[in-house]
């Protein structure tokens, strides 16, 4: 892990505070899934390589592992402007009254950066030792910062167990046709890190290696960016188990990559 000065994780900025609760789950999505004060629903579960859950989930009433942090420019200025212009479009996916497959072109672009602001600092709070590289958050910087090339947001609605989850996962299927392997040569820089808001689950992805191409399963994923991929899809049955987090890791541990 890194050493983490005390710089903006996104700006490098010094003197930056740390992360709190409201930096990690904003205030006003605290307050839609009307998420106590001391809300003890936050979890980190990491996944090991074959998909099981290598811990069980962790429940903690604080971010007292808190190691990033965010400068006041940020946090005030296009963090702020994110979450305005967010919010209007993730309320109705949260509370299943608008389907993902319904967003705009710019409005998939606002979810998708939305979503990896949101992960990463879920992974640089949460205790879990594998915080996302800091060149995927500086890409995020500004206004016009964007998700790096070659991390892929996609989505689903469906039922939930609890108003919020979130998972981290080294587990990729890998399809070398015409048989499915299931390996665990997952190279560094890879991610999978998983969001729940109430029906909409989020799951945000990097496969470094450019050769293969991230694999959705028909009907469970749905692109949000890149906008416009044309994304390979396989025929799976995803089925998970009864737990709070299953659906969410059995989501993030389903998406698979290709290689030629
Ligand atoms: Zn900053």
């Amino acid at each position: 892990m890194p050493i983490v000065a005390k710089s903006c994780l996104f700006c490098g900025a010094a003197e930056a505070g740390v992360l709190s609760k409201e930096h990690v789950i904003p205030q006003w999505l605290l307050k839609h899934l009307e998420l106590p004060a001391d809300d003890k629903l936050f979890q980190g579960v990491a996944s090991s390589a074959d998909g099981t859950l290598s811990q069980t989930p962790r429940i903690h009433s604080s971010f007292n592992f808190v190691q990033g942090h965010v400068c006041e420019e940020c946090n005030n200025g296009w963090m702020s402007q994110l979450e305005v212009a967010a919010k209007p479009i993730l309320v109705p996916l949260i509370d299943g009254e608008r389907i993902i497959g319904s967003l705009a072109e710019e409005e998939a672009h606002i979810v998708g950066k939305w979503s990896c602001k949101t992960a990463y600092m879920h992974t640089w709070a949460a205790p879990l030792d594998s915080p996302v590289q800091q060149d995927h958050l500086q890409a995020l910087f500004g206004d016009e910062g964007k998700a790096m090339p070659g991390v892929t947001v996609v989505g689903m609605q469906a039922d939930f167990k609890q108003p919020s989850a979130y998972v981290q996962t080294g587990h990729w299927p890998h399809l070398s046709k015409p048989e499915i392997e299931i390996s665990d040569r997952t190279p560094a820089g890879a991610y999978k890190i998983g969001l729940q808001f109430r029906h909409l689950y989020l799951l945000t992805a990097f496969w470094p290696d450019l050769e293969s191409r991230l694999t959705l399963v028909k009907g469970v994923h749905t692109v949000i960016i890149p906008t416009g991929n044309q994304c390979l899809e396989y025929p799976a049955e995803v089925s998970c188990g009864d737990g709070p987090v299953d659906r969410l890791a059995a989501f993030c541990n389903s998406l698979a990559v290709s290689h030629p």
